[in-house]
């Protein structure tokens, strides 16, 4: 057994509705006070919340996630309009964070990029308005990186490229044209990777694609 909190108070089950409801009325005003009171010492929050999550039996813990996940289960439109929110409110800060993520994992930049870009795809005339769309965002951008040596070029010295040759998509049976697919290369990458099959060519790469 645990051992007894020194002053563990009880309450009669018409205190604890009548707490819950005043909880429930004053909802807006509690939130403003602990966000008043998070921002003053962010730290001691995390502290104190480790600390609960430490004192959790397993059951707890077990319920208290199957609790998270029914209410974003329940709720997925109001947390997904919170992450937007946060996202927004947070946005320099966590391309920050990204950016920092990535030095730190660099080969997981362009297998990312290519994932997203795959989420994204379609077919069809959607496929290539996708394509036209995001030419038109890095041929617009300051400098952009090259999807083969990640150096940094300006947009006018790069190359619409294809991952994939022609012939080797019809062999892997992949749109050719498709978002996924295409990427930027400088010109130098361009031309020696056109000389050379997509095998040789990861082979003379700094650091391969994840193909
Ligand atoms: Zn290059």
């Amino acid at each position: 057994m645990e051992t007894e909190p020194k002053k563990k108070r009880t309450y009669t089950v018409e205190q604890l509705e009548n707490r819950r409801r005043w909880r429930e009325q004053n909802r807006e005003k509690i939130s403003a006070k602990k966000k008043q009171e998070y921002a003053a010492d962010p730290e001691k929050f995390k502290v104190i919340s480790a600390a609960n999550r430490a004192k959790r039996t397993p059951e707890q813990s077990a319920a208290h996630a199957a609790y998270i996940k029914r209410y974003h289960e329940e709720n997925k439109e109001a947390v997904k309009a919170a992450k937007r929110k946060y996202h927004e409110a947070h946005r320099a800060e966590l391309r920050k964070k990204a950016a920092k993520w990535f030095e730190k994992n660099p080969e997981k930049r362009r297998d990312f990029t290519r994932r997203r870009r795959a989420e994204q795809s379609g077919s069809g005339s959607e496929a290539k308005k996708t394509i036209v769309k995001w030419e038109k965002k890095w041929r617009s951008a300051k400098l952009v990186r090259c999807y083969w040596c990640e150096g940094s070029f300006k947009p006018d010295d790069c190359h619409l490229d294809h991952v994939h040759s022609r012939p080797a998509c019809k062999k892997l049976n992949l749109v050719w044209h498709c978002i996924s697919n295409v990427c930027v290369s400088c010109a130098p990458c361009n031309l020696k990777k056109n000389s050379s099959g997509l095998d040789d060519w990861n082979k003379k790469l700094g650091s391969p694609t994840l193909l």
